[in-house]
């Protein structure tokens, strides 16, 4: 459903992606994990169409989106800045996707209610971003991406600026509302209990290529290479 075809991209002569191929089926999440600048957050940014690749293909739902520009794709970005406007109240956030595209107003304060429902923030329509926690901003965040219901989904480390016990819950939410919608989803962290937690499916990179690609008990038990060993290793 997410494709990306032999998908390479460098900046200058350093390749940050190499011949990358991924296939992630409908309604599943999919996380990235890998050390720092392995090119976890470039992959996203290929998938949004906020880069071009220099080699390869990218298809949504069987479509070559490689050369459409980020709006003409149905995806929707969660990022660890949640992004939200300080000038507009919470409803007001996370309607404005559905005002843009021309969605009636009655509609939208029924569909921005049912959301901050399944987000645990019922009633807190007309609050401001700086009345509420960092933990409630992110769970706006995440219902303003929910509402417009993509088709892919695409999470950049969003729980990272939470303390433990709200990641915990966090990633719970993440993980409930992502199977209950049916979104397909790559969510990147280079946290591996984060990781494992969020997904069956972890997809492991280095240096810009694919290490292994499995459920968290494989990459434990059967790590493939010397890295992969020493990688799984680390968090023990
Ligand atoms: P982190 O977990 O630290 O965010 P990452 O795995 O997400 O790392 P990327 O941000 O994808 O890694 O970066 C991969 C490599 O590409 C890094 O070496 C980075 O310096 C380089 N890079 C990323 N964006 C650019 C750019 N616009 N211009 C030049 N180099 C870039």
């Amino acid at each position: 459903f997410l494709e990306l075809r032999n998908v390479s991209k460098r900046f200058g002569d350093n390749t940050v992606i190499d011949s990358l191929n991924l296939a992630i089926p409908k309604g599943e999440l999919v996380t990235l994990l890998g050390p720092s600048g392995c090119g976890k957050t470039t992959v996203l940014r290929l998938v949004a169409g906020l880069e071009r690749p220099n080699e390869g293909q990218i298809f949504i739902d069987g479509e070559n989106v490689t050369h459409l520009s980020i709006q003409k794709r149905d995806i929707c970005m969660v990022f660890q800045s949640y992004a939200l406007f300080p000038h507009m109240t919470l409803g007001e956030n996370i309607g404005y996707g559905l005002k843009m595209l021309g969605v009636s107003g009655a509609q939208i304060r029924q569909r921005v209610s049912e959301a901050m429902e399944l987000v645990d923030l019922a009633g807190y329509e007309n609050r401001f971003v700086d009345q509420i926690s960092g933990g409630q901003q992110q769970r706006v965040a995440l219902a303003r991406a929910l509402i417009l219901k993509p088709k892919v989904l695409l999470f950049d480390e969003p729980l990272s600026n939470l303390d433990a016990n709200l990641r915990r819950s966090m990633r719970d939410k993440i993980r409930e509302l992502q199977t209950r919608f049916n979104i397909t989803s790559l969510y990147v962290t280079h946290d591996q209990s984060e990781a494992f937690a969020v997904s069956d499916t972890v997809l492991v990179m280095n240096k810009g290529r694919i290490m292994q690609m499995g459920a968290p008990q494989t990459l434990y038990r059967q790590p493939v290479s010397r890295f992969m060993a020493g990688f799984m290793g680390e968090a023990n």
